[in-house]
């Protein structure tokens, strides 16, 4: 059995996640939406509700699976057994950071992250935005699950 991580903030869980972990189901037999805890950085919805809103978003899907970590990434990873990281590229910029961490990663573990590029429909949507938007009070149901 295949099992991948998809980490991130998901502050909140956009359209665009959703998206990436419905494609790398089609490559992992089950996929881990893994919620990074950053003690540092709180966020805006904390994260028993963003774990909640990622629930939701895949009820009746069983290979979807939604935990939170705090600390390295590749050490979650491990402690899980995925034998690959997920991580989406929206921009050159993404690229360019992913290509980065993953190489670390890679040269750390042996684990390979492997990247799929944002579908054209949420190419310009983040959390931030997301955010951004509700700080103006705006509805923001088109972007979210
Ligand atoms: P992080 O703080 O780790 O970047 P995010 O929650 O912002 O956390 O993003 C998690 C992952 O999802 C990252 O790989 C990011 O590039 C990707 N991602 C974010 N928004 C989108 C989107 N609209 N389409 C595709 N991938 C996305």
């Amino acid at each position: 059995m295949t099992r991948a991580i998809f980490p991130g903030s998901f502050d909140p869980f956009t359209l665009g996640h959703k998206d990436i972990v419905e494609r790398a189901l089609t490559i992992a037999d089950e996929v881990v939406v893994a919620i990074g805890v950053n003690a540092e950085k709180k966020g805006l919805f904390p994260v028993l509700e963003r774990k909640q809103q990622i629930e939701r978003a895949f009820e009746g899907e069983p290979r979807v699976k939604v935990m939170s970590y705090s600390g390295l990434t590749t050490d979650f990873a491990q402690a899980v057994g995925a034998q690959f990281i997920i991580r989406g590229v929206r921009s050159f910029t993404d690229f360019e950071y992913e290509k980065n961490i993953a190489q670390i990663n890679r040269q750390l573990t042996g684990i390979e992250t492997i990247l799929l590029f944002a579908d054209e429909r949420y190419a310009g949507l983040s959390s931030s935005i997301v955010r951004e938007l509700i700080s103006y009070g705006k509805d923001i149901s088109k972007f979210i699950p």
